[in-house]
């Protein structure tokens, strides 16, 4: 009969095989119907190129998500508001205080449209995460890049003897993308007392979630002190939220209500906003993937260190790890091995990043890896 068979079946076609699999696993894969969807973007991949959370949304967020379409034909504004509060709450300030974005990346779009323009400039570590300045094209800004120092972190008194009245902007990323290094509280307010009163400070927490280092946390707490102080956060990274887009920036009133001239009304999705707020609900979420994803990242890297390979001490969830020759063709031979690492970066052309994944996904990007670029000093396996 039609029974219980039936169903499964059923259950099967609207869910995708694929999908009960990754459910099964934790793993999420979409299905091959939503990999045509997404422009070519071959979902067999392994994508270890964009410091993703493998393990998608947690099970309240998913939740969220679903029931949230029971609200999609209504505008977001009363779950904005939710959100923003719960925020506030958490962060210990005003709901005037927090402004929301299509990903964090909106947020630094705004920074950009804000502070910048009228010859402006705009102080950035070299590499940092290069949103700051391709938004900064668009309103004008004239970029200054100060290196990195000796051991890949910001130079924050170089930075701070780069700002100058004319600098409208100086952004910091911590821990910064690529090199995955983190500058401490006590040097991030060193630097905080340096830089002109004027010119404000842009710090991108994006990855701060996966830091276990004590000594390096939140600089919200400082926000009394600093009016020039804009603190960004992404539910894209942690919460594993990365597809729909949801970031904010938590900053003085004034500083708020700049950042929000320049946002979209009603930026943030229905769905998002439930997922977000679910995610907040649940107590041991971020300590939980940043458990697991740790790690998996120190697996990587005792084998990277068995291997004698150079990598820079992480502290997020992605590696930079130094190959000594052009690291372009050594992204290549990854792609065609069907695993996609971190793109090549200007001013570190030999070093290449690889995100954090599955330990399933980190063993075939070792495999690959001893084929591709054999490690000369690897202890006898
Ligand atoms: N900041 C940093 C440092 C990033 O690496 C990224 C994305 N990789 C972003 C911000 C933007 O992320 P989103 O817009 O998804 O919040």
């Amino acid at each position: 009969m039609a029974g219980e068979g039936t169903t499964r079946r059923e259950l099967a076609v609207l869910a995708g095989a694929a999908t009960l699999a990754a459910l099964a696993d934790g793993v999420v894969r979409p299905r091959p119907a939503a990999a045509r969807l997404w422009r070519g973007m071959a979902r067999e991949m392994i994508q270890l190129n964009a410091n993703e959370n493998p393990y998608g949304p947690s099970a309240a967020a998913r939740a969220a998500m679903t029931a949230a379409q029971e609200v999609a034909s209504r505008y977001p504004g009363d779950l904005e508001e939710e959100l923003r509060a719960v925020l506030a709450a958490r962060h210990g300030v005003g709901e005037d205080q927090i402004v929301l974005g299509c990903g964090s990346g909106e947020i630094l779009r705004m920074a950009d449209m804000a502070f910048l323009g009228d010859g402006r400039s705009v102080v950035v570590a070299e590499p940092t995460f290069e949103a700051v300045l391709a938004y900064a094209g668009v309103a004008r800004g004239e970029p200054i890049r100060v290196p990195l120092d000796g051991e890949h972190r910001h130079d924050l008194a170089a930075m701070a003897r780069a700002c100058d009245a004319r600098t409208g902007l100086v952004y910091v990323c911590n821990p910064n993308n690529p090199t995955g290094t983190v500058v401490t509280t006590t040097a991030l307010a060193a630097f905080l007392a340096k830089v002109p009163p004027a010119t404000v400070v842009l710090l991108d927490e994006a990855y701060l979630d996966f830091v276990e280092d004590e000594a390096c946390g939140t600089l919200i707490a400082r926000l009394a002190a600093h009016p020039n102080l804009i603190v960004v956060r992404t539910f894209s990274k942690v919460y594993g939220l990365a597809g729909m887009r949801l970031g904010y920036a938590v900053a003085a009133p004034d500083k708020s209500a700049a950042l929000r001239r320049h946002a979209t009304t009603n930026n943030a999705n229905a769905a998002v906003l439930a997922a977000a707020l679910a995610s907040l609900a649940e107590p041991d979420l971020v300590a939980s993937v940043r458990t697991r994803m740790n790690d998996t990242r120190r697996a990587l890297c005792a084998e990277l260190a068995r291997d004698g390979r150079r990598f820079i001490e992480p502290h997020a969830n992605f590696v930079m790890i130094g190959l000594g020759s052009d690291v372009a063709p050594v992204i290549a031979a990854f792609r065609e091995r069907k695993i996609l690492v971190g793109r090549k970066f200007p001013s570190m052309p030999t070093w290449l990043r690889v995100s954090v994944g599955t330990p399933e996904e980190m063993a075939a990007f070792l495999r690959a890896l001893r084929e591709i670029v054999p490690a000369a000093g690897a202890a006898a396996a």
